[in-house]
């Protein structure tokens, strides 16, 4: 049987890698609800770029590139999720761009970690996670996670994040997501 391995470098400013690849891109328009505010809905937000060899893997990786930008005084944003699989956390390593991983628990518990360059985030699993560009440049980071963890984007939908992350005197705040 062959060895499967595979190896990429990945552009710190763009998100692309070496190898083949698959892009997402999310607009305002796709993160409709997410935000407090309305935005210019074909504004680009953020792109996953993830390898073309993942299928059927225990372990992948993807790239999120999230702009920096704001909707009213919110930050710009990922959608966020909860993995499907409750025994499935994620780690995030980040390239370039200043910003926080917002978390919550199912009981609606909230903490924020920092990202800043050559950081390293461990999520933990059964806890809904976005990350959120604070900062002036690219949020660039890489997320290392089980493909078969699943993405579950409906409960924390339908629950809301608690808390939003907004800029307050020029400085990101945390406001209860009312
Ligand atoms: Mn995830």
């Amino acid at each position: 049987m062959d060895i499967k391995a595979f190896a990429h470098t990945i552009d710190p400013e763009t998100g692309a890698l070496s190898g083949p690849f698959r892009e997402t891109r999310r607009t305002i328009a796709d993160l409709k609800g997410h935000f407090a505010a309305e935005g210019a809905p074909e504004t680009l937000v953020y792109i996953v770029l993830e390898p073309v060899e993942q299928q059927n893997r225990d372990m992948t990786y993807a790239v999120t590139v999230l702009m920096p930008g704001k909707v009213g005084a919110e930050y710009f944003m990922t959608k966020g999720h909860f993995h499907k699989r409750n025994d499935a956390g994620e780690v995030y390593y980040c390239l370039r761009g200043n910003g926080l991983v917002l978390l919550q628990s199912r009981l609606g518990i909230v903490e924020t970690i920092e990202m800043r360059p050559n950081g390293v985030v461990y999520v933990p699993p059964a806890t809904a996670h976005r990350t959120v560009n604070t900062g002036a440049e690219r949020l660039v980071f890489v997320a290392f996670y089980s493909p078969d963890a699943g993405h579950d984007y409906d409960s924390i939908a339908k629950s809301g994040f608690v808390k939003r992350v907004v800029e307050n005197e020029g400085r990101p705040a945390l406001v209860d997501a009312g």
